[in-house]
């Protein structure tokens, strides 16, 4: 991306978001030889995302249900309802950004309880209890002891 004070070609990526209308991604960007920093709207090209089950099923990928899933396992435990847009709307970014078009729910799964790992350990619990079953106390114990 051509640097709009010295005309370099390289910058790097420092962050990436959406911009307002959820429509476009902004960039903030730092020129790789003059150091300075200037701003890149990308417009993204939709395409869906499939969720692969662990039973090979095929879903799409939906943000809002995710959203969905993650303010319920995470109900009363005062997580900041911003921070977990954000996470949904950053994962959908990563996706655009990697072109990443399939995940497994197992993955997903894993992302979804990092982000509880950091707000919440009873969120966490219980989404690990929904997302792999829980089988026994000792088990819940071993889960306990790793948070
Ligand atoms: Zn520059």
């Amino acid at each position: 991306m051509l640097c709009p004070f010295c005309k370099n070609l390289d910058s790097k990526v420092l962050e990436s978001r959406y911009a307002t209308d959820k429509a476009s991604i902004r960039r903030r960007r730092e020129c790789e030889s003059c150091k300075k920093r200037f701003t890149t709207y990308e417009k993204i090209e939709f395409f869906p995302v499939t969720v692969v089950k662990r039973s090979g099923i095929k879903e799409k990928f939906s943000g809002k249900k995710l959203l969905k899933s993650i303010k319920s396992a995470g109900k009363k435990c005062n997580i900041n309802i911003k921070a977990q847009e954000e996470f949904v709307n950053n994962l959908e970014i990563s996706f655009f950004v990697n072109s990443q078009k399939e995940i497994t729910s197992q993955i997903l799964g894993y992302k979804v309880l990092e982000f509880f790992k950091i707000h919440s350990n009873i969120a966490y619990i219980r989404y690990y209890s929904i997302f792999q079953g829980l089988k026994s106390i000792s088990e819940l114990k071993d889960e306990l002891n790793k948070i």
